[in-house]
């Protein structure tokens, strides 16, 4: 089988950039049609509007329902058709960047993507999430190519929730290790092709950059500063994370993720959270050595990522709702079978009721 690697055909970084919006999409088309909530238009719809000024291209905003569901595409291509748009452009968190990304492939028209929060590695990816208009998880709509643009302006991430971005780090702490056992096993990854040497270097120097950056600029966010450090998380969680977990592949952590949204209790949690406690699992699986294992634990609850079972919202553990999370894991079709050995469900369960106890004792507890 080939080595594949896929990424965004352009990735802009820095501060106020969104201001450039229109200078970078004239590039690309005459008429953008621009996805946002009532809320993202609030904050950022005059800049972007005034950087449309100078540009040969125009623009027409459509406010977003609320849900990446096939009725809301088809609205919205409807609206690309009666206004003659021949770009489309998604402003806001992940619901919408996917939307975007999903008329534009059905319309055949460049996407620009430009995310207003960095807690989690989707907006780089060839990927929509299709959900009921009610929210539930429907299908993955694989596209046949990357988005033609992604725009991080490190401003407006800087002001988003900490919490957000804590929880991104979270998303990709898991791309190494994941891009890792594919690597072992010699995996598909989601690109459609074996891992290349550049798609596990840029997974590692993903995991390296959380290492050492990621404490500085959580503290730097919290006091609102944009400094260095939070500009290098920033691409860590979107284009690092991005290109590593669809061009590495994944396996245990985003498995065990999977696993735990069975659970009620932890439907409060954000992805990010969730995938950190499957990477510490996944971790001791692979039975990884015990100083490594505490450095990443350490290093979850320096930036408030959940390293116990009660941390994820579960009060009363029991062996029952463990083994609903580890068989859920297990699915046929899910990634845990990328991991280089075999997995059972049992396997999983004793994994996470350690993960637990580790978490426990490094807290203190
Ligand atoms: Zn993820």
């Amino acid at each position: 089988m080939a080595n594949i690697l896929i990424s965004p055909s352009k990735y802009v970084q820095g501060a106020g950039e969104l201001k450039k919006l229109g200078a970078y999409a004239e590039k690309y088309g005459k008429k953008a049609l621009i996805l946002i909530t009532a809320s993202g238009y609030k904050r950022c719809g005059g800049t972007v509007e005034a950087g449309f000024k100078d540009s040969s291209a125009q623009i027409v905003f459509d406010y977003f329902n609320g849900e990446c569901s096939k009725n809301e595409i088809n609205r919205l291509t409807a609206i690309v058709e009666k206004e003659n748009c021949d770009m489309v452009i998604g402003i806001g968190g992940g619901k919408i960047l996917d939307t975007a990304k999903a008329v534009a492939y059905y319309k055949s028209l460049p996407v620009l993507i430009c995310p207003t929060i960095a807690s989690t590695d989707a907006p780089c990816s060839a990927l929509s999430v299709i959900y009921t208009d009610d929210g539930v998880f429907e299908e993955y709509l694989f596209l046949p190519a990357n988005p033609n643009m992604v725009l991080m302006d490190t401003d407006i991430i800087a002001k988003s929730p900490v919490r957000l971005t804590v929880s991104g780090m979270g998303d990709a702490l898991a791309t190494y290790f994941e891009a890792r056992a594919c690597q072992a096993s010699s995996a598909t990854t989601c690109a459609g092709g074996q891992i290349t040497s550049a798609a596990i270097a840029l997974a590692k120097l993903c995991f390296d950059t959380l290492m050492e950056e990621g404490v500085k600029a959580k503290l730097a966010l919290e006091t609102g500063a944009l400094t260095p450090a939070v500009e290098k998380v920033i691409e860590a969680n979107t284009l690092l994370s991005g290109i590593g977990f669809e061009s590495g592949g994944l396996a245990g952590a985003h498995a065990i993720h999977n696993g735990f949204t069975v659970l009620e209790e932890c439907h409060h949690m954000y992805h990010g959270e969730k995938v950190a406690f499957g990477t510490i699992t996944q971790l001791v699986l692979e039975n990884i050595p015990a100083e490594e294992l505490e450095d990443i634990i350490d290093w979850c609850i320096e930036l408030g990522l959940p390293v116990t079972l009660k941390e994820l919202g579960i009060t009363e553990v029991t062996d029952e709702k463990l083994m609903q999370v580890a068989e859920a894991a297990c699915a046929e079709n899910d990634t845990l079978h990328n991991m280089p050995f075999p997995v059972t469900p049992d396997s999983v369960c004793a994994a996470i009721k350690a993960a637990d106890a580790y978490g426990r004792y490094f807290l203190g507890e």
